[in-house]
């Protein structure tokens, strides 16, 4: 396949929106994607054309639906190289997933034992694990980071230990844009028996993950930051991890044989996807899944790690800028600050120059707190995005540094 970034675009409706006169620059992809005509297609589709319950009916429809359902989730499988489709459950995003599987351990983590998060983590990786150490006793550590915003693995072995029950890591920090070495993070927890949980809703839209190739136990993602809907993503578990968990919720869906005396429930997934799921949003996280393949991650990486570098050094010729991040790993995130301005103020004058970038705390706090700054400006890439639209964004922040210093 070969890249071609204008039949790209045109592939994406919103992207010949104006935004206050100014053609809209989309810098916000590490929050959510844009979504292509093809999943688009796809959602309208599904509603136009098919729309029925999954898995109960014996009607045609409720056939279709369900076949659809089913084979996106085995298109997820064969994308992320999981042994069995059944290891794939639905859910309703990445913090579903993560708190599902936290509500599991709460059956299993005994007082004392440990679990150990990154510096580095989204609230939503952060906030389940401290609820699950006030209930059952458990431990939180935390793997340090260093001013690179690169995480301190010689640290991170230190906290290893036979207690060790749980790991949980983000691939890449959605703050900073690192990607965490987390092959070698998965391999060294395994060696002391702690099973490892990947937060991927971040690295998903920029490469490819094997879960089979990284033994990763646990692996949660969204379809939303990879072009596709909201309100779906998937919790990859390990079968024998599967077995062992306890169901999440209880419902319709998730049972083998129910009386009053006694429920028995369904094997994976079936087990964890309790109630009618987001049909349509499963079978559209399928198209995405096509439309990024038909692309390729490997031209995806290549565009996008262009747009890094040249963002990077249009950024730091001007004076007093400072990015967050700056490790030899990262996605296409480059998070900055200028030296006395608020970054609140400059995403406020861009956003009127048509230019979407986010700016706070990123959901990541400690982050922001390690760098002792209130936030940071972050500008994200996607594969979408050009060489053109990085100049605007340079251009737009000279003038907001202009007016506002
Ligand atoms: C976006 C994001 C989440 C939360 O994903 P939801 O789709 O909002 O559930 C979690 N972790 C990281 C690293 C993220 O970037």
């Amino acid at each position: 396949m070969s890249f071609n970034l204008q039949k790209i675009r045109n592939d994406f409706p919103i992207l010949s929106r104006k935004i206050n006169g100014y053609p809209l620059v989309y810098l916000d992809n590490a929050a959510t994607s844009q979504k292509p005509q093809q999943v688009i297609d796809c959602i309208v589709d599904y509603y136009s054309n098919y729309n029925a319950n999954i898995h109960r009916g014996v009607h045609t429809l409720s056939q279709e639906a369900t076949d659809a359902y089913e084979a996106a989730r085995q298109k997820i499988q064969t994308h992320f190289n999981a042994k069995e489709a059944f290891e794939i459950i639905f859910t309703a995003g990445t913090t579903h997933g993560i708190n599902l599987v936290a509500s599991g351990f709460s059956e299993i983590l005994k007082k004392g034992d440990e679990i150990i998060v990154s510096a580095m983590e989204h609230h939503s990786n952060i906030v389940p694990w401290q609820m699950l150490c006030e209930k059952t006793g458990a431990i939180l550590k935390v793997i340090p980071m260093n001013e690179e915003g690169v995480l301190i693995i010689s640290e991170y072995e230190k906290l290893l230990n036979i207690k060790t029950k749980l790991v949980f890591v983000n691939h890449v920090s959605n703050a900073l844009g690192t990607i965490n070495p987390i092959a070698e993070i998965i391999e060294k927890a395994h060696r002391v028996g702690a099973a490892v949980l990947v937060d991927g809703a971040q690295s998903c839209s920029h490469i490819k993950p094997d879960f089979q190739k990284l033994d990763v136990d646990f692996y949660v993602t969204s379809a939303h930051k990879m072009c596709g809907p909201t309100g779906v993503g998937i919790l990859y578990m390990k079968e024998e991890l599967g077995n062992k968990l306890p169901p999440y919720q209880g419902g319709g869906e998730m049972i083998a044989e129910v009386t009053f005396e006694k429920t028995t429930y369904a094997g994976l997934p079936h087990k964890f996807e309790a109630g009618t799921p987001n049909i349509c949003g499963g079978i559209a996280f399928g198209a995405a899944i096509d439309y990024l393949n038909n692309i390729g991650f490997e031209a995806i990486e290549k565009h996008e790690n262009e747009l890094l570098k040249y963002a990077t050094e249009k950024l730091l010729e001007i004076d007093g800028l400072k990015i967050y991040g700056t490790g030899p790993n990262k996605t296409s995130v480059v998070s900055f600050n200028i030296e006395g301005i608020h970054p609140y103020d400059i995403g406020t004058i861009v956003d009127k120059l048509g230019i979407a970038v986010r700016t706070g705390h990123h959901c990541a706090q400690p982050i922001m707190d390690f760098y002792k700054i209130p936030g940071t400006v972050r500008a994200s890439f996607a594969f979408y995005n050009t060489l053109e639209e990085v100049d605007a964004l340079v251009n737009a922040v000279k003038k907001a540094k202009m007016m506002l210093s």
